[in-house]
């Protein structure tokens, strides 16, 4: 006898070489060990729930073809959490048959004359209208089986959700900017500004550079995120692999975001914030003492140095290399008005460069 699938009716024919499997439906034997007859028992009224009403619907040794399962085939025994433990893929065929009820009395009771005609020793009942009685019962039981499964997988998947949702909450309650916020103390100790709200103003300010900038770009961390990266960089001074592991991203992104914000930062605040101030504005701010001591005083100018790594290129190299620091640096002049704020940096000189150079070159003193 042939073997055909009992949920979509495949059949295995010897002139054609199917393109399905067959698998037989699971049954307790005499070589199960001990503790696997509890699982065999589980999976039979497992496959049972789901084949039950339909079993002999088609003629031929009734099994499940790998249509229905999502690896092509049923799960090892023990994996009893596995999808593909039990039949579950390709059902909607189930659903047909149950709609189409009328359609299937008529099949059911031609199904089982053709059993009967075949195989009248396994179907002792010869009259077709019984025996699709009993099929009929079986279904009932069947479908309210399937009702109580469903109805506790529902329970269970309301379950997972509320622990999805609580799981979500702790992840964004764990992120450092989500605890930033609102929290001017951390945002001082990280950005060194003095509130969020001051955070969030020179965020506006330079977003509209940072979005034409990285129109193409896929960013894997949210710009508020990006600069707050950025200002952790710049206020403690963390080495770049240690923000990426702080942000959960790679070194390049942390890399590639620092040049973008910096990039962007210079262009839109020493345009904003560092202005040269009228002697009118000097007059009302500088403190009194101060003025009492140094009355002439607008600005005062310093030259500053940053280490650099070696050059490979000689020239860059000797140009670079400061004697008074014993290493290669870039310097810069930098001016503050008696008040503290800054009002002048110059563009990069080799370390090198003396001071008086750098100071004479940008005619500050003139
Ligand atoms: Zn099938």
């Amino acid at each position: 006898m042939r073997r055909v699938c009992c949920i979509c009716g495949e059949f295995e024919t010897q002139s054609r070489k199917s393109s399905f499997s067959f698998f037989s439906i699971p049954k307790k034997h005499g070589l199960l060990r001990a503790n696997e007859i509890q699982l065999v028992e589980r999976r039979i009224s497992a496959w049972n729930a789901i084949l039950g009403q339909y079993l002999n619907r088609h003629y031929g040794i009734q099994c499940v073809c790998s249509n229905h399962f999502h690896s092509g085939k049923p799960s090892y025994l023990y994996l009893d959490n596995d999808v593909d433990w039990v039949p579950s893929k390709n059902l909607s065929n189930l659903q047909q048959h149950e709609e189409s009820g009328i359609e299937n009395v008529a099949d059911c009771s031609l199904q089982s004359e053709a059993l009967i005609s075949t195989e009248s020793e396994m179907v002792p009942n010869s009259v077709p209208g019984i025996s699709c009685d009993i099929h009929c019962e079986d279904s009932n039981y069947d479908k309210n089986y399937n009702d109580t499964q469903l109805h506790s997988l529902i329970e269970e998947s309301k379950k997972l959700k509320e622990t999805i949702g609580s799981l979500e909450e702790k992840l964004k309650k764990e992120k450092l900017i989500n605890r930033i916020t609102d929290n001017d103390k951390m945002t001082k100790f990280y950005t060194g500004l003095k509130s969020w709200k001051l955070f969030l103003v020179m965020y506006k300010l330079l977003l509209p550079g940072i979005d034409h900038c990285s129109l193409s770009t896929k960013r894997s961390l949210q710009t508020e995120e990006q600069f707050l990266l950025v200002l952790m960089r710049l206020r403690l001074n963390l080495s770049e692999q240690d923000l990426a592991y702080r942000f959960h991203i790679s070194q390049t992104s942390v890399s590639s975001y620092l040049a973008k914000w910096i990039d962007v930062m210079y262009i839109r605040l020493s345009r904003n914030f560092m202005v040269w101030p009228t002697r009118e504005a000097l007059r009302k701010s500088t403190p009194t003492y101060f003025r009492n001591k140094f009355p002439g005083c607008v600005s005062i100018i310093d030259a500053f140095e940053i280490p650099l790594e070696r050059f490979n290129n000689l020239l860059a190299r000797s140009s670079t290399f400061s004697f008074y620091k014993g290493r290669n640096t870039i310097k810069y002049l930098i001016s503050v008005t008696p008040v503290g704020s800054i009002s002048y940096i110059s563009q990069g000189y080799g370390g090198r460069s003396t001071d008086v150079h750098i100071t004479l070159d940008k005619k500050m003193l003139l």
